[in-house]
């Protein structure tokens, strides 16, 4: 791991600030065990994890509050809906194996080759995954940890990103149809123009909720993101479990 990429990671967490102010100031140099924020992360509730989802959308500004509720469910709901179709369909629940049947190129390269932003998984049109083999290193690492094992279950961390990427192969095959692509903000509108946009953290919510319910879960995925940074930066996670405990 480079020195570049460990900054430009801390920055690309840090750069996505909830946007109401924060009741209680992040204490940079805080360090919390991996295991002790997991345990209060599975307890956090999914309308929490759809106003964290928000908080990292460009058009957040855009949208009200009770508008966002709203989005946050019904994207859930489509994440839903297409894992318990995908089930039906294929017949199995593990996600390397409906990859394989729907046509998904899998490689592991080392990392990202733009590490200015984070990403520990990534989907390529028109049918490659990219999981970076570093991050589950990293995770692997982690998941040896007695206690961490017991909060998050006997978990293949790659089949879970996996199973998030397939939700946007989908969503691109999907793109007329599916929710995630077909709800979209009126940016501008001057006649007879307009410029209407998708709203990219409802893909990342259904996306949650297609590799929860895929895989059975008792929590959302969304608490991968803090064991996932814990691998690059202790103190960078911690400052994001900070801010997602002071989400209300
Ligand atoms: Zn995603």
């Amino acid at each position: 791991m480079s020195e570049g990429f460990f900054r430009k990671l801390g920055k690309a967490v840090m750069k996505n600030p909830v946007p109401e102010p924060m009741p209680v100031p992040p204490k940079p140099d805080r360090v919390l065990p991996l295991a002790d924020m997991l345990t209060e992360l599975v307890k956090v509730p999914d309308a929490v994890w759809g106003k964290y989802a928000f908080s990292r959308e460009i058009l957040r500004n855009r949208i009200v509050a009770e508008e966002k509720e709203r989005l946050d469910e019904k994207a859930r709901e489509c994440g839903y809906a297409y894992a318990d179709q995908l089930v039906e369909k294929y017949r199995t629940r593990i996600p390397s194996e409906i990859a394989n049947k729907m046509g998904l190129v899998i490689s592991y390269p080392n990392m990202p080759s733009d590490t200015s932003r984070v990403t520990f998984a990534e989907f390529v049109e028109p049918n490659k995954v990219m999981l970076y083999k570093d991050n589950l290193d990293k995770a692997d690492e982690q998941l040896k940890d007695r206690e961490v094992q017991q909060i998050l279950g006997l978990m293949q961390v790659y089949q879970l990103l996996l199973a998030h990427e397939i939700f946007h192969f989908i969503e691109v095959r999907d793109a007329k149809t599916i929710f995630t692509q077909t709800e979209k903000l009126d940016l501008w509108s001057v006649k007879p123009f307009h410029n209407r946009s998708t709203i990219r953290c409802l893909g990342e919510i259904a996306g949650m909720a297609f590799a929860q319910r895929l895989m059975g879960l008792k929590f959302s995925p969304f608490v991968m993101d803090v064991f996932f940074v814990y691998g690059y930066s202790k103190e960078v996670a911690t400052i994001l479990y900070d801010e997602i405990m002071a989400i209300e």
